[in-house]
């Protein structure tokens, strides 16, 4: 109960620098009912004196690097009345496209709306759960592909993160989620892993918030539709490619040379093969 207390004070005070933050918001959650426990216990001055004399196990998370939120360059409307329609590019194949962006870049939280748009990048994480850290919080080795516009989130491969998990789990278990990025915290923690065990040590690592996206099915294709056409403001951000403006899609720069025939070539450095990748926000409109 006494390391409880504590772990819980810590973890409150953590969240409360970091409430801005999916994990923060979390914490906070997680840690209210103790914290009316810890008010209403007489001998709060005993308590710390008796925990100093134990090792501290006391788990701090704090945010070290925010994430960068998805943002889009441009923006552009798809309207449905023209879907099919001769001369517009609005058909059912891009709808589909852009519903299915738009059902992974929402999360399900219990909103009135049965959803939100997510604030981080989302991401499938496969993982193997190294340390319990308490209150669903985990440190585990994953893997995951990169994901943001022009690859903002870079891809782990047998990296340590740290997870929060919707349901219980227990140090060893593996599985595969879909995590929100919620940036890079600081970690304070006593290591129980080899060869680390013991250890009283900050790390710093991606964060994780598992969640669950809306479904991708004809279904909620249709809901989608519906909720445009009834006046809902709905946007999917995408990454779109798009002819390099500064070498004409060729690629390359070219150069004539004095007093040569050919011409000098120079790779363009604004693009990848003539394409440059945009972030582009559709928004959707009846
Ligand atoms: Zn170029």
């Amino acid at each position: 109960m006494i390391k409880r207390l504590l772990l819980v004070l810590l973890a409150s005070a953590a969240s409360a620098s970091a409430q801005t933050t999916a994990f923060g918001t979390k914490a906070t959650a997680n840690a209210t009912v103790p914290v009316e426990t810890a008010a209403t216990a007489p001998a709060t001055k005993g308590v710390s004196k008796a925990v100093e004399e134990e090792v501290d196990n006391s788990v701090v998370i704090t945010p070290f690097r925010s994430l960068t939120p998805p943002e889009a360059k441009t923006t552009r409307t798809f309207q449905l009345s023209k879907v099919n329609k001769l001369g517009f590019t609005e058909t059912t194949k891009e709808l589909q496209r852009l519903y299915s962006a738009f059902a992974t870049q929402r999360i399900i939280d219990g909103s009135p709306a049965g959803s939100s748009k997510a604030t981080g990048y989302l991401a499938t994480v496969n993982y193997a759960l190294v340390q319990d850290l308490g209150d669903n919080r985990f440190l585990a080795k994953a893997a995951w592909p990169a994901s943001g516009p022009n690859e903002v989130l870079a891809a782990g491969a047998d990296t340590m993160a740290i997870l929060l998990l919707e349901k219980p789990a227990k140090v060893g278990d593996t599985g595969k989620l879909t995590g929100m990025h919620v940036g890079t915290v600081a970690l304070l923690f006593t290591a129980n892993y080899p060869p680390l065990t013991g250890k009283r040590l900050t790390i710093r690592r991606e964060a994780f918030v598992e969640c669950a996206t809306l479904e991708n099915s004809p279904a909620g294709l249709q809901k989608f539709v519906e909720a445009i056409n009834a006046g809902a403001e709905m946007s999917a951000t995408t990454d779109e490619q798009f002819p390099c403006k500064k070498c004409g899609g060729f690629g390359q720069i070219r150069e004539q040379q004095k007093g040569s025939l050919t011409d000098k070539l120079t790779p363009c450095t604004e693009c990848i093969k003539g394409k440059v990748i945009v972030s582009v926000e559709t928004k959707f409109v009846p």
